[in-house]
Protein backbone atom coordinates (compact mmCIF):
# COMPACT_ATOMS: atom_id res chain seq x y z
CA UNK A 1 0.00 0.00 0.00
CA UNK A 2 1.48 3.40 -0.67
CA UNK A 3 0.92 6.61 1.16
CA UNK A 4 -1.26 9.64 -0.52
CA UNK A 5 -0.66 12.51 0.75
CA UNK A 6 -2.99 15.35 1.19
CA UNK A 7 -0.41 17.77 -0.43
CA UNK A 8 2.95 16.75 -1.55
CA UNK A 9 4.87 19.45 -3.47
CA UNK A 10 7.79 17.92 -3.70
CA UNK A 11 7.83 17.07 -7.56
CA UNK A 12 6.36 20.38 -8.11
CA UNK A 13 9.25 22.48 -6.18
CA UNK A 14 11.50 19.53 -7.24
CA UNK A 15 11.46 20.51 -11.10
CA UNK A 16 11.98 23.88 -10.37
CA UNK A 17 14.87 23.37 -8.67
CA UNK A 18 17.32 24.96 -10.39
CA UNK A 19 15.22 28.04 -11.75
CA UNK A 20 14.93 28.05 -7.64
CA UNK A 21 18.73 28.51 -7.07
CA UNK A 22 19.24 30.54 -9.51
CA UNK A 23 16.23 33.36 -8.32
CA UNK A 24 17.90 32.95 -4.99
CA UNK A 25 21.80 33.52 -5.74
CA UNK A 26 20.10 36.38 -8.00
CA UNK A 27 19.19 38.03 -4.65
CA UNK A 28 21.95 36.92 -2.04
CA UNK A 29 24.16 38.74 -4.73
CA UNK A 30 21.75 41.88 -5.24
CA UNK A 31 22.32 42.90 -1.46
CA UNK A 32 18.75 44.50 -2.07
CA UNK A 33 17.04 42.23 0.90
CA UNK A 34 13.92 44.55 1.79
CA UNK A 35 11.33 45.98 -1.28
CA UNK A 36 13.46 46.49 -4.46
CA UNK A 37 13.31 45.41 -8.00
CA UNK A 38 12.66 41.96 -7.28
CA UNK A 39 9.57 42.41 -5.23
CA UNK A 40 8.21 44.77 -7.99
CA UNK A 41 8.76 42.96 -10.73
CA UNK A 42 6.54 40.11 -9.18
CA UNK A 43 3.80 42.56 -8.09
CA UNK A 44 3.34 43.89 -11.63
CA UNK A 45 3.04 39.84 -13.37
CA UNK A 46 0.94 38.78 -10.15
CA UNK A 47 -1.42 41.74 -10.57
CA UNK A 48 -1.78 40.92 -14.11
CA UNK A 49 -2.80 37.46 -13.80
CA UNK A 50 -5.48 39.29 -10.64
CA UNK A 51 -6.42 41.43 -13.28
CA UNK A 52 -5.91 44.76 -10.91
CA UNK A 53 -3.99 47.40 -11.39
CA UNK A 54 -2.13 47.60 -7.77
CA UNK A 55 -0.79 44.57 -6.57
CA UNK A 56 1.28 45.02 -2.97
CA UNK A 57 3.18 41.82 -1.87
CA UNK A 58 2.74 41.43 1.82
CA UNK A 59 3.74 39.57 4.66
CA UNK A 60 0.46 37.07 4.15
CA UNK A 61 -3.07 36.47 3.35
CA UNK A 62 -3.71 37.05 7.13
CA UNK A 63 -1.95 41.04 6.54
CA UNK A 64 -3.51 41.47 3.18
CA UNK A 65 -6.75 41.30 4.99
CA UNK A 66 -5.79 43.36 7.79
CA UNK A 67 -4.47 45.98 5.63
CA UNK A 68 -7.27 46.49 3.73
CA UNK A 69 -9.44 46.85 6.56
CA UNK A 70 -7.11 49.61 7.99
CA UNK A 71 -6.46 51.41 4.58
CA UNK A 72 -10.48 51.19 4.73
CA UNK A 73 -10.52 53.06 8.62
CA UNK A 74 -12.58 50.41 9.92
CA UNK A 75 -12.42 49.94 13.83
CA UNK A 76 -14.17 50.59 17.03
CA UNK A 77 -17.64 50.61 16.93
CA UNK A 78 -17.83 49.22 12.87
CA UNK A 79 -19.07 46.22 12.13
CA UNK A 80 -18.34 43.11 9.39
CA UNK A 81 -20.17 40.80 7.33
CA UNK A 82 -17.92 37.39 7.39
CA UNK A 83 -19.14 33.86 7.29
CA UNK A 84 -19.17 31.34 10.05
CA UNK A 85 -17.52 28.64 8.52
CA UNK A 86 -13.72 29.66 6.73
CA UNK A 87 -10.25 30.12 8.27
CA UNK A 88 -10.01 31.63 11.32
CA UNK A 89 -7.77 34.80 9.61
CA UNK A 90 -11.06 36.03 8.20
CA UNK A 91 -12.56 37.12 11.61
CA UNK A 92 -8.97 37.65 13.48
CA UNK A 93 -8.61 40.45 11.47
CA UNK A 94 -11.69 41.98 11.82
CA UNK A 95 -11.26 41.76 15.87
CA UNK A 96 -7.57 42.69 16.06
CA UNK A 97 -8.92 46.28 14.35
CA UNK A 98 -11.63 46.58 17.27
CA UNK A 99 -14.39 46.28 14.66
CA UNK A 100 -17.18 43.57 15.37
CA UNK A 101 -17.30 40.35 13.21
CA UNK A 102 -21.20 39.82 12.24
CA UNK A 103 -21.39 35.66 11.71
CA UNK A 104 -22.84 35.47 8.55
CA UNK A 105 -24.25 31.54 7.49
CA UNK A 106 -22.94 30.25 4.19
CA UNK A 107 -24.48 27.81 1.69
CA UNK A 108 -24.56 23.72 2.30
CA UNK A 109 -23.56 23.40 -1.50
CA UNK A 110 -21.13 26.28 -2.50
CA UNK A 111 -19.82 26.67 0.89
CA UNK A 112 -19.82 30.28 0.66
CA UNK A 113 -21.62 33.13 2.26
CA UNK A 114 -25.18 33.52 2.21
CA UNK A 115 -26.25 36.82 1.55
CA UNK A 116 -29.73 35.75 2.30
CA UNK A 117 -28.63 35.93 5.93
CA UNK A 118 -26.36 38.41 5.36
CA UNK A 119 -29.55 40.78 4.24
CA UNK A 120 -31.15 39.33 7.63
CA UNK A 121 -27.76 40.60 9.83
CA UNK A 122 -26.80 43.92 8.21
CA UNK A 123 -27.23 47.01 10.78
CA UNK A 124 -26.51 50.79 10.02
CA UNK A 125 -23.34 50.28 11.88
CA UNK A 126 -22.02 47.53 9.08
CA UNK A 127 -19.00 48.89 6.83
CA UNK A 128 -17.88 46.24 5.07
CA UNK A 129 -18.28 42.47 3.73
CA UNK A 130 -15.69 39.96 3.53
CA UNK A 131 -16.69 37.43 0.87
CA UNK A 132 -14.76 34.12 0.91
CA UNK A 133 -14.27 32.01 -1.93
CA UNK A 134 -13.89 29.16 -0.03
CA UNK A 135 -11.71 25.98 -1.16
CA UNK A 136 -11.50 27.58 -4.78
CA UNK A 137 -15.34 28.17 -5.40
CA UNK A 138 -16.14 31.77 -6.76
CA UNK A 139 -18.83 33.33 -5.43
CA UNK A 140 -21.22 34.92 -7.27
CA UNK A 141 -19.88 38.50 -7.46
CA UNK A 142 -22.71 40.40 -9.42
CA UNK A 143 -24.94 39.87 -6.01
CA UNK A 144 -22.33 40.86 -3.59
CA UNK A 145 -21.76 43.75 -5.32
CA UNK A 146 -25.14 44.17 -5.76
CA UNK A 147 -25.79 43.43 -1.91
CA UNK A 148 -23.22 46.14 -1.07
CA UNK A 149 -23.88 49.16 -3.19
CA UNK A 150 -27.75 48.57 -1.39
CA UNK A 151 -26.14 48.45 2.07
CA UNK A 152 -23.21 51.27 1.64
CA UNK A 153 -20.39 48.41 2.16
CA UNK A 154 -16.91 48.02 1.53
CA UNK A 155 -16.20 44.88 -0.40
CA UNK A 156 -12.81 43.09 0.90
CA UNK A 157 -12.42 39.85 -1.35
CA UNK A 158 -10.53 36.97 0.88
CA UNK A 159 -8.92 35.08 -2.18
CA UNK A 160 -6.62 33.40 -0.16
CA UNK A 161 -7.61 29.68 -1.18
CA UNK A 162 -8.32 31.18 -4.91
CA UNK A 163 -5.96 33.02 -6.79
CA UNK A 164 -6.76 32.06 -10.74
CA UNK A 165 -10.28 31.52 -9.50
CA UNK A 166 -12.92 33.88 -12.07
CA UNK A 167 -16.61 34.45 -12.08
CA UNK A 168 -17.69 35.39 -15.34
CA UNK A 169 -14.44 34.93 -16.84
CA UNK A 170 -13.04 37.91 -14.69
CA UNK A 171 -10.65 36.78 -11.61
CA UNK A 172 -12.15 37.15 -8.16
CA UNK A 173 -10.14 39.77 -6.14
CA UNK A 174 -11.14 42.45 -8.77
CA UNK A 175 -14.89 42.99 -7.83
CA UNK A 176 -14.36 44.64 -4.55
CA UNK A 177 -12.03 47.62 -2.76
CA UNK A 178 -9.63 44.89 -2.42
CA UNK A 179 -8.64 41.36 -2.63
CA UNK A 180 -7.00 39.52 0.06
CA UNK A 181 -4.38 36.66 -1.39
CA UNK A 182 -1.83 33.92 0.27
CA UNK A 183 1.06 31.92 -0.98
CA UNK A 184 1.09 29.66 2.39
CA UNK A 185 2.45 26.44 0.96
CA UNK A 186 -1.03 24.69 0.94
CA UNK A 187 -2.43 27.22 -1.54
CA UNK A 188 -2.52 27.03 -5.14
CA UNK A 189 0.83 29.23 -5.84
CA UNK A 190 2.38 28.15 -2.46
CA UNK A 191 5.32 30.16 -1.74
CA UNK A 192 8.68 29.01 0.59
CA UNK A 193 7.57 30.83 3.64
CA UNK A 194 4.40 33.09 4.53
CA UNK A 195 3.74 35.73 1.70
CA UNK A 196 0.63 36.97 0.39
CA UNK A 197 -1.18 39.70 -2.30
CA UNK A 198 -3.14 43.07 -1.57
CA UNK A 199 -5.18 43.59 -4.62
CA UNK A 200 -6.82 46.53 -5.93
CA UNK A 201 -8.51 48.95 -8.72
CA UNK A 202 -8.14 51.94 -6.53
CA UNK A 203 -5.43 54.38 -6.88
CA UNK A 204 -5.96 55.87 -3.72
CA UNK A 205 -6.50 52.91 -1.44
CA UNK A 206 -3.78 51.20 -3.23
CA UNK A 207 -1.64 54.22 -2.24
CA UNK A 208 -2.69 54.44 1.44
CA UNK A 209 -1.90 50.57 2.29
CA UNK A 210 0.97 51.20 0.84
CA UNK A 211 1.78 53.85 3.49
CA UNK A 212 0.49 51.44 5.86
CA UNK A 213 2.89 48.43 4.99
CA UNK A 214 5.70 50.55 6.18
CA UNK A 215 4.50 52.04 9.70
CA UNK A 216 2.62 54.26 7.55
CA UNK A 217 5.91 56.32 6.77
CA UNK A 218 5.97 58.44 3.85
CA UNK A 219 8.67 60.20 3.70
CA UNK A 220 11.23 58.35 5.51
CA UNK A 221 10.97 58.78 8.99
CA UNK A 222 7.53 61.03 8.74
CA UNK A 223 4.98 58.99 9.93
CA UNK A 224 1.16 59.46 8.43
CA UNK A 225 -0.23 57.17 10.01
CA UNK A 226 0.35 54.32 12.36
CA UNK A 227 0.64 51.49 9.84
CA UNK A 228 2.71 48.38 11.04
CA UNK A 229 5.15 45.97 9.13
CA UNK A 230 3.54 43.99 6.41
CA UNK A 231 6.45 43.97 3.79
CA UNK A 232 6.83 40.55 1.54
CA UNK A 233 10.77 40.00 1.05
CA UNK A 234 12.70 40.31 -2.61
CA UNK A 235 13.65 36.33 -1.93
CA UNK A 236 9.97 35.40 -1.58
CA UNK A 237 9.00 37.20 -4.42
CA UNK A 238 11.77 36.21 -6.49
CA UNK A 239 11.02 32.71 -5.95
CA UNK A 240 7.16 32.73 -6.27
CA UNK A 241 8.31 34.66 -9.81
CA UNK A 242 10.07 31.35 -10.99
CA UNK A 243 6.50 29.45 -10.45
CA UNK A 244 3.77 32.25 -10.98
CA UNK A 245 4.17 31.27 -14.95
CA UNK A 246 2.72 27.59 -13.77
CA UNK A 247 -0.35 28.87 -12.02
CA UNK A 248 -2.69 27.88 -14.86
CA UNK A 249 -1.29 24.68 -15.35
CA UNK A 250 -0.92 24.05 -11.45
CA UNK A 251 -4.56 24.67 -11.49
CA UNK A 252 -5.44 22.59 -14.66
CA UNK A 253 -4.20 19.78 -13.09
CA UNK A 254 -6.34 20.28 -10.21
CA UNK A 255 -9.40 20.77 -12.23
CA UNK A 256 -8.45 17.39 -14.03
CA UNK A 257 -8.29 15.87 -10.75
CA UNK A 258 -11.34 17.20 -9.58
CA UNK A 259 -12.91 15.79 -12.71
CA UNK A 260 -11.69 12.34 -12.25
CA UNK A 261 -13.30 12.05 -9.25
CA UNK A 262 -16.62 13.71 -10.01
CA UNK A 263 -16.77 10.88 -12.76
CA UNK A 264 -15.30 7.80 -10.75
CA UNK A 265 -17.15 8.23 -8.09
CA UNK A 266 -20.62 10.12 -9.37
CA UNK A 267 -21.20 6.55 -10.51
CA UNK A 268 -21.63 4.95 -7.02
CA UNK A 269 -24.67 4.03 -4.83
CA UNK A 270 -24.79 6.09 -2.26
CA UNK A 271 -23.19 8.73 -3.81
CA UNK A 272 -24.90 12.24 -5.11
CA UNK A 273 -23.46 15.79 -6.39
CA UNK A 274 -23.73 18.24 -3.39
CA UNK A 275 -26.54 20.25 -4.78
CA UNK A 276 -28.64 23.19 -4.04
CA UNK A 277 -31.99 21.90 -2.25
CA UNK A 278 -29.94 18.80 -0.99
CA UNK A 279 -29.15 15.70 -2.19
CA UNK A 280 -31.16 12.56 -2.22
CA UNK A 281 -31.92 11.34 1.18
CA UNK A 282 -30.02 7.81 0.77
CA UNK A 283 -26.54 10.10 -0.39
CA UNK A 284 -24.45 9.50 2.29
CA UNK A 285 -21.30 11.61 0.46
CA UNK A 286 -22.04 14.53 -1.99
CA UNK A 287 -19.52 15.72 -3.88
CA UNK A 288 -18.34 19.24 -4.80
CA UNK A 289 -19.36 21.19 -7.46
CA UNK A 290 -17.85 24.03 -9.33
CA UNK A 291 -21.01 26.13 -9.41
CA UNK A 292 -19.38 29.42 -11.33
CA UNK A 293 -17.23 27.07 -13.60
CA UNK A 294 -14.34 29.12 -13.16
CA UNK A 295 -13.11 27.51 -9.54
CA UNK A 296 -9.58 26.27 -9.18
CA UNK A 297 -9.97 23.65 -6.60
CA UNK A 298 -7.99 24.48 -3.78
CA UNK A 299 -9.37 21.50 -1.65
CA UNK A 300 -11.74 18.97 -2.55
CA UNK A 301 -14.64 18.94 -0.12
CA UNK A 302 -17.07 16.28 0.58
CA UNK A 303 -19.73 16.36 2.70
CA UNK A 304 -20.50 13.04 4.60
CA UNK A 305 -23.75 12.26 5.94
CA UNK A 306 -25.24 10.56 9.26
CA UNK A 307 -23.93 10.89 12.56
CA UNK A 308 -20.54 9.93 13.52
CA UNK A 309 -19.78 8.74 9.54
CA UNK A 310 -17.08 11.80 8.90
CA UNK A 311 -15.41 10.70 11.76
CA UNK A 312 -15.46 6.56 10.41
CA UNK A 313 -14.91 7.78 6.64
CA UNK A 314 -11.78 9.87 8.30
CA UNK A 315 -10.85 6.94 9.72
CA UNK A 316 -10.96 4.62 7.22
CA UNK A 317 -8.84 6.57 4.73
CA UNK A 318 -6.11 7.17 7.15
CA UNK A 319 -6.38 3.32 7.89
CA UNK A 320 -5.69 2.96 3.83
CA UNK A 321 -2.73 5.73 3.89
CA UNK A 322 -4.60 8.42 2.69
CA UNK A 323 -4.16 11.93 3.86
CA UNK A 324 -7.43 13.87 4.42
CA UNK A 325 -8.33 16.74 6.63
CA UNK A 326 -11.24 18.41 8.05
CA UNK A 327 -11.76 21.92 6.93
CA UNK A 328 -12.96 23.43 9.52
CA UNK A 329 -14.34 21.22 12.20
CA UNK A 330 -15.70 24.17 14.38
CA UNK A 331 -17.26 27.23 12.98
CA UNK A 332 -15.88 30.34 13.97
CA UNK A 333 -19.31 32.03 16.02
CA UNK A 334 -18.01 28.99 18.25
CA UNK A 335 -14.47 29.24 18.90
CA UNK A 336 -12.73 30.06 22.40
CA UNK A 337 -11.44 33.29 21.42
CA UNK A 338 -14.55 34.51 19.88
CA UNK A 339 -16.70 33.42 23.17
CA UNK A 340 -19.13 36.51 23.86
CA UNK A 341 -17.98 38.48 20.75
CA UNK A 342 -19.78 38.86 17.37
CA UNK A 343 -23.21 39.09 16.60
CA UNK A 344 -25.75 36.65 14.54
CA UNK A 345 -23.98 33.42 16.00
CA UNK A 346 -26.51 31.40 17.26
CA UNK A 347 -28.47 31.32 13.51
CA UNK A 348 -25.87 29.61 11.48
CA UNK A 349 -26.88 26.47 11.72
CA UNK A 350 -25.65 25.18 8.19
CA UNK A 351 -22.02 26.37 9.23
CA UNK A 352 -22.66 24.12 12.10
CA UNK A 353 -23.29 21.64 10.20
CA UNK A 354 -20.63 21.68 7.92
CA UNK A 355 -18.59 21.48 10.57
CA UNK A 356 -19.75 18.38 11.48
CA UNK A 357 -19.94 16.50 7.80
CA UNK A 358 -17.41 18.06 5.52
CA UNK A 359 -13.84 16.26 4.78
CA UNK A 360 -10.94 17.39 2.07
CA UNK A 361 -9.39 14.76 0.32
CA UNK A 362 -6.42 14.63 -1.68
CA UNK A 363 -6.48 16.79 -5.09
CA UNK A 364 -3.05 18.84 -5.62
CA UNK A 365 -1.57 18.75 -9.38
CA UNK A 366 0.92 15.95 -9.10
CA UNK A 367 -1.79 13.02 -8.20
CA UNK A 368 -1.32 10.41 -10.84
CA UNK A 369 -4.42 8.42 -12.06
CA UNK A 370 -3.46 5.43 -9.93
CA UNK A 371 -3.37 7.29 -6.97
CA UNK A 372 -6.62 9.44 -7.68
CA UNK A 373 -8.15 5.56 -8.30
CA UNK A 374 -7.09 4.80 -4.68
CA UNK A 375 -8.42 7.23 -3.48
CA UNK A 376 -11.87 6.51 -4.68
CA UNK A 377 -11.50 2.55 -4.14
CA UNK A 378 -10.98 3.40 -0.52
CA UNK A 379 -14.16 5.38 -1.02
CA UNK A 380 -16.48 2.88 -2.40
CA UNK A 381 -14.81 0.60 0.24
CA UNK A 382 -15.81 2.47 3.13
CA UNK A 383 -19.53 3.07 1.17
CA UNK A 384 -19.76 -0.89 0.88
CA UNK A 385 -19.38 -1.56 4.49
CA UNK A 386 -21.74 0.52 5.92
CA UNK A 387 -24.15 -2.71 5.00
CA UNK A 388 -26.54 -0.80 2.62
C1 LIG B 1 -4.87 30.72 4.24
C2 LIG B 1 -6.03 31.63 4.47
C3 LIG B 1 -5.88 32.92 5.00
C4 LIG B 1 -4.61 33.43 5.58
O1 LIG B 1 -3.49 33.36 4.77
P1 LIG B 1 -2.03 33.26 5.42
O2 LIG B 1 -1.12 33.55 4.30
O3 LIG B 1 -1.88 31.88 5.96
O4 LIG B 1 -1.96 34.28 6.50
C5 LIG B 1 -7.01 33.72 5.07
N1 LIG B 1 -8.20 33.29 4.66
C6 LIG B 1 -8.39 32.06 4.16
C7 LIG B 1 -9.75 31.66 3.71
C8 LIG B 1 -7.31 31.18 4.07
O5 LIG B 1 -7.50 29.95 3.59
Amino acid sequence: MTKIPLLDLSAQNGELEGELTTAFQRVLRSRCYIMGPELEAFEKDVARECGVAHGLGVSSGTDAILLALMALGIGQGDEVLVPAFTFFATAGCVSRIGATPVWVDVEAHTFNMSLSDAGRKVSERTRAIIPVHLFGQAMDMDAVLDFARRHGLRVVEDCAQSLGARWRGRPVGSFGDFGAYSFFPSKNLGGFGDAGLLASNDAALAERARVLRVHGMAPKYFHKFVGGNFRMDPLQAALLGVKLPHLAAYNARRGANAAFYRRALGRVAGVADNAPGGAPGDAVVLLPVDFSGGGIWNQFTLRVRGAGRREALRAHLGGCGIGCEVYYPLSLDRQECFAGVGRGGGSVVVAHELADEVLSIPVFPDLDEEQLGGVVAAIVDWLGSLGR
